[in-house]
């Protein structure tokens, strides 16, 4: 990180026929060069797909101007005079815009758990990119062509990490993935006990597991989808049921598939 000698803030011209405007950004500038490689760049910024695509540096910024107004680069003047946190995202939104297109349910729960500031951003090597910042946290949510993304972190330990839904999700999915980051979002599944969802990991949930909603792991119960479900039998899958759907259990989702069940605590 230590190529970063500033940032540059991009304001794209609007080109008619767009659908949705790309919002006004800020990528990072590169006294020396943009180079062919950039060792360590972020995922959470898209893929550095060479040189003049996600940094701006000396050499490209005639060019840009061409697309965008761009104002003069904020330099630092000494690398410890830097403001940026190593953990703030390099290519950032300024502002918001309209998310047209974007699942309104996504824009709801995304909103709801702080992700205030969002806007179409043009990151590199990853398609029709619409990204939620969290202004606060630093972490963010990314939606393409081939899914979501989330960078988060473990909002109790710091712990960062990196997980994806697929390109079908349903509103539960996304809670559960910002519940594990330790976002709380406003509307609450019916079905779910207190304590279960909401509050990041459940204080009994098994290392690597991932929490179920009582309604998902029933499904998976019913329908026999998990490696254990030889093993069980009509009364002994009505009771474990019953006591998912009255917050006696919580079950978990581990790695390898299998469900695992321990006592809820209801708090
Ligand atoms: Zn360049």
């Amino acid at each position: 990180m230590d190529l970063i000698s500033g940032f540059v803030r991009i304001r794209p011209h609007a080109r008619p026929g767009d659908p949705a405007p790309v919002a006004d950004h800020v990528v990072p500038f590169l006294r020396g060069g943009c180079p062919e490689v950039f060792p360590g760049w972020p995922a959470s910024e898209g893929v550095y797909d060479g040189p003049h695509s996600a940094t701006v540096c000396p050499a490209c910024l005639p060019q840009r101007r061409l697309t965008a107004d761009i104002e003069e680069p904020y330099l630092y003047t000494h690398p410890h005079t830097r403001t940026h946190a190593p953990y703030e995202p390099l290519t950032y939104l300024v502002g918001s815009t309209p998310a047209h297109g974007v699942d309104l349910d996504l824009v709801t729960v995304l909103d709801e758990a702080g992700f205030t500031r969002a806007g179409w951003l043009p990151l590199p090597g990853l398609e029709d990119t619409y990204v939620w910042d969290h202004p606060v946290d630093h972490t963010r949510v990314i939606l393409h062509a081939t899914g979501l993304e989330f960078h988060l972190h473990h909002r109790h330990t710091g712990q960062r990490f990196h997980t994806r839904l697929g390109p079908r999700f349903g509103p539960m999915q996304l809670r559960e993935v910002l519940a594990e980051g330790g976002y709380q979002t406003g509307e609450k599944d019916p079905d779910s006990t207190p304590g279960a969802t909401g509050t990041g990991p459940h204080p009994a949930l098994p290392a690597g597991g991932r929490l179920l909603t009582p309604t998902e792991a029933a499904h998976l119960i019913t329908t026999g989808d998990h490696p254990g479900a030889a093993q069980g039998s009509l009364a002994f899958n009505a009771a474990l049921i019953e006591a998912l759907h009255t917050g006696r259990i919580v079950a978990a989702c581990m790695p390898d598939g299998t469900l695992t069940f321990t006592h809820g605590h209801l708090g």
